[in-house]
């Protein structure tokens, strides 16, 4: 059995009334998912984090907050090994960068709506950390101070 780290990133940025967040797409293109890499050495995972969102997407984030992290199991044939592989998700605010300049390694990166988002997005691990998300983001204090 082999461990593998990596982290990754949802980045947003407010457009109108609206939250987008950013994607990558893998696989010819088949499967939509959030950016992400392996932490190297030396490296802390939030560094990994704002260097892989802006190595797939293109685009440059500030970063805020973790949002959690995920674990799934997978097979390496070059290596005959099954790998356990946990992802430290971070939250990044957009900051500068356009996603025509995504990394030749995905397929393409594009902005969606949030809830557009939670339905392309394929894996479990990527909707658990959106839905964190849209929590962490829509959490505004009531207007007008205290409450009931
Ligand atoms: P990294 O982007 O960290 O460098 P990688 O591209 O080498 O990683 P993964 O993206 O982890 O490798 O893909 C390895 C296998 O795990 C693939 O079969 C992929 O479909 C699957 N996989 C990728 N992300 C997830 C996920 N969030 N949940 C479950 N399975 C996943």
């Amino acid at each position: 059995m082999k461990m593998q780290f990596s982290s990754g990133g949802v980045i947003y940025r407010k457009v109108h009334d609206s939250i987008e967040i950013a994607l990558v797409a893998v696989k010819g293109g088949s499967v939509w998912t959030l950016p992400k890499g392996i932490v190297n050495k030396g490296e802390k995972p939030e560094e990994t984090s704002v260097r892989e969102v802006l190595e797939e997407t293109g685009l440059n984030g500030r970063l805020i907050e973790k949002i959690g992290e995920t674990t799934y199991w997978y097979f390496l044939k070059e290596e005959n090994a099954k790998v356990k592989k946990t992802v430290y998700y971070y939250l990044l605010e957009y900051v500068s960068g356009d996603t025509s300049d995504h990394d030749w390694e995905v397929d393409d990166a594009a902005w969606f709506p949030i809830d557009e988002a939670l339905r392309r997005v394929s894996y479990k691990g990527d909707k658990d950390m959106i839905v964190k998300v849209r929590e962490m983001i829509t959490a505004v204090p009531p207007a007008g101070g205290a409450c009931g």
